[in-house]
C-alpha cells in the first residue's frame, strides 16, 4: 500500500471517529457556520469537531505545525478534504484568518509574529475582520486615507474602513493604512493588525434593502 493510501486510511478512521453526527448534516442556515472568536455562541458538537480538528492542525492542513497547522502535503490534504466530503463532513472553522490573513502571515511575517497569530487563528480563537475599503477608496483602494502615525511605543490610526464584512463580530482587524503622505498614491500604505477591543475602535452595522447584511462601517478615532 502507497503511503497516501494509508494515510488516506488512517484519515477514515480518525474521520468516522471523531466527526460527531451533527456536523455530518449539511448547514441549514448562517448559524450553523463556525466563525470562532471571542463573541461567537456554538452548540456542543459544532465547539467538539472544531476541538478536534484544531488539536490535529486540520483546520489549516497545510499549515506548518509549529504554527498550528497540520503539516501535511498537498496531496495529503487533498485526500483530507475528500474524506470529509465522503462522510458530509462540515468545515469545522470558517475563517477570513484562514484565507486572507494567514497565507500573506505565511509569506511575509515574522517567526514572532506568525507564532502570536497563527495558531490563534487556527484554533478559532480569534475572528478577524479585513479593513481596506473606505468611502473613497473602493476599487480604487490605492485612494485611501485612514492615517496611521508611528508614536514611538504605539501607532495613533484615524479614519473610517466601510463595508467591512462582519466586524462587529470580530475581534481583530487586518487594515490597510496611509503611514507616509508624501509618497506617491500607491506607495506609502502599511498593513497593520489592529485589536478591536480597545477604545476608539467602533462598529456599526449597514442594513441593505433586504434588512440584513454582513457589512459594517468600522471607525478609528
Ligand atoms: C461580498 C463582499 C464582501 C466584501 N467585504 C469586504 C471587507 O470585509 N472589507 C473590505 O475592506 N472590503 C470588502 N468588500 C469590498 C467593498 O465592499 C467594495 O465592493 C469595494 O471596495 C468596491 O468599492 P465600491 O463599492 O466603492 O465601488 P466603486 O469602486 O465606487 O465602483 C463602483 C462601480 O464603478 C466601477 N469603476 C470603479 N472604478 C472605475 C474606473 N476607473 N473606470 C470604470 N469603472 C470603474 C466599478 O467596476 C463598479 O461597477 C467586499 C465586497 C464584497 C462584494
Amino acid at each position: 500500500m502507497s503511503d497516501l493510501e494509508s494515510f488516506r486510511e488512517e484519515v477514515r478512521d480518525w474521520l468516522n471517529a471523531n466527526c460527531p453526527e451533527e456536523m455530518r448534516r449539511p448547514m441549514e442556515s448562517e448559524a450553523d457556520a463556525v466563525w470562532g472568536g471571542k463573541k461567537g455562541q456554538y452548540s456542543e458538537p459544532q465547539l467538539l469537531w472544531l476541538e478536534r480538528m484544531a488539536a490535529k492542525g486540520w483546520t489549516v492542513p497545510e499549515w506548518p505545525t509549529e504554527y498550528g497547522g497540520g503539516g501535511l502535503s498537498k496531496e495529503e490534504a487533498k485526500v483530507l478534504r475528500a474524506e470529509m466530503r465522503t462522510i458530509k463532513a462540515r468545515s469545522p472553522l470558517q475563517s477570513f484568518g484562514i484565507w486572507m490573513l494567514g497565507p500573506a502571515l505565511l509569506k511575509y511575517g515574522t517567526h514572532e509574529q506568525k507564532l502570536e497569530h497563527l495558531p490563534r487563528i487556527a484554533r478559532g480563537e480569534i475572528r478577524w475582520a479585513q479593513g481596506y475599503s473606505e468611502p473613497n477608496a473602493g476599487s480604487d483602494l490605492a485612494a485611501l486615507m485612514t492615517k496611521c502615525e508611528d508614536k514611538g511605543d504605539h501607532y495613533l490610526i484615524n479614519g473610517q474602513k466601510i463595508w467591512t464584512s462582519y466586524a462587529d463580530q470580530a475581534d481583530w482587524i487586518f487594515a490597510l493604512v496611509r503611514t507616509d503622505f508624501e509618497a506617491k498614491k500607491h506607495e506609502g500604505i502599511s498593513f497593520i493588525l489592529v485589536d478591536m477591543d480597545q477604545p476608539g475602535v467602533t462598529t456599526k452595522p449597514i442594513k441593505l434593502i433586504s434588512g440584513k447584511s454582513p457589512f459594517c462601517e468600522t471607525f478609528f478615532d
